[in-house]
């Protein structure tokens, strides 16, 4: 089985080709990075419109890196959302056409199930990876423990009462005056700083449940800038502060995991994976602690490979092959949904975040 898939739901345009044997046969991503940099985060017009100016390219690329042409494909996967609802409904569109042309079936993917399956493709294991699995999902929108127990089955066991951790990254980089996209800029700033310098909350650490909360730490970040002397800001200043920021998301997220996994066994005693996924999962720190603590725990840990953790069409490729093969797909009305939850059951947290 091939699948074409196609990723556009923020500033990513992507394409890519892969086969029900794990193989990714053409992967092709095109970041409209340097449209947004001067406005210091994504402008939704100005990203549906670079979709629509690459996208056909782009699918184009992909298809010839895979060697393949169209009527080898055996379906045609977009991601339906959630997202900015323009680019969705380029990515939508056009692979819609595709599938109307050729005669093929198209799938609509959930963009989260595609952070959520990935790691079933990149898994070492012969076999792959089998549910169910923890999966901790950390992405700019995002930042979610759930229990993955099939194609389409997540059971949310926790979730963020306000920002998502990418957009805690982001905030706290340009506090810091990083720039954008602020998540690998703080990684870079943290480098050698000493974390224990300025002192930073761990929200929810302790706490029952598997929530997170990250406003709390962003307002102690612009706190202790504001206590720092007027003037530019010092280098090592900011190394120390980036450090001290990271370490207080890893504390948190170890907890938080740490209390899923507790919850995960005793429900699943079958399930002893713990994955990682979505652009922070990008994140070197964060990988090393969340494999200590699943060392500790008597858990395997997979991370996909980086490039596959930001967003891309591979993950879209792949979610909608495992559609496919359970004989499920989507009519030609699909609406895009710039709101689609993964668990529609989960309770609303407390706060703002879905
Ligand atoms: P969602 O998947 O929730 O719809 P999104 O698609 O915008 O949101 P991703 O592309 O999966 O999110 O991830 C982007 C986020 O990941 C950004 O907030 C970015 O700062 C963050 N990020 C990327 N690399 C790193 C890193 N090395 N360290 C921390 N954060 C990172
Ligand atoms: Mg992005
Ligand atoms: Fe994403």
């Amino acid at each position: 089985m091939i699948v074409l898939g196609i990723e556009t739901s923020c500033d990513e345009t992507a394409a890519a080709v892969v086969t029900d044997r794990r193989e990714i046969l053409g992967d092709v991503v095109l970041s409209q990075l340097s449209d947004h940099r001067p406005y210091g985060g994504v402008v939704p017009e100005i990203a549906a419109r670079a979709h629509l100016d690459h996208l056909d390219g782009l699918v184009r690329r992909a298809m010839d890196e895979a060697g393949i042409g169209f009527d080898r494909l055996d379906g045609v996967a977009a991601t339906g959302g959630p997202g900015l609802i323009g680019g969705v409904i380029v990515g939508v569109m056009t692979a819609k056409a595709i599938a109307a042309v050729q005669g093929l079936p198209f799938v609509a993917v959930n963009h989260l199930e595609g952070h959520a399956l990935t790691a079933r493709l990149t898994d070492p294991a012969p076999e792959g990876l089998a549910f169910p699995y923890l999966l901790l999902l950390v992405s700019g929108g995002h930042c979610q423990i759930l229990a993955v127990e099939g194609v389409g089955r997540y059971r949310r066991l926790g979730t963020t009462i306000d920002d998502a951790v990418g957009e805690a990254f982001d905030k706290a980089a340009k506090l810091m005056g990083l720039g954008y996209p602020g998540g690998p800029l703080l990684e870079r700033a943290a480098e050698g700083g000493d974390p224990a310098r300025f002192e930073l909350p761990r929200p929810m650490k302790g706490r029952p449940g598997c929530d997170f909360s990250f406003s709390g730490l962003k307002t102690a970040v612009r706190n202790r800038l504001d206590e720092l002397p007027p003037g530019p800001l010092d280098p090592a200043d900011v190394r120390d502060l980036a450090a001290g920021f990271q370490a207080a998301v890893g504390d948190v997220m170890v907890d938080r995991c740490a209390r899923a996994m507790a919850r995960f066994r005793a429900e699943h005693p079958t399930g002893d994976t713990l994955v990682v996924a979505g652009g922070v999962a990008a994140n070197k720190y964060l990988r090393a602690r969340l494999t200590a603590l699943a060392e500790k725990q008597g858990f395997r840990f997979q991370a996909p490979p980086m490039r596959l953790c930001t967003d891309n069409a591979v993950m879209i490729a792949w979610a909608g092959l495992e559609r496919l093969r359970l004989g499920q797909s989507d009519g030609l009305d699909f609406a895009p949904r710039p709101r689609w939850p993964l668990d529609p059951a989960a309770r609303k947290p407390e706060g703002k975040g879905a």
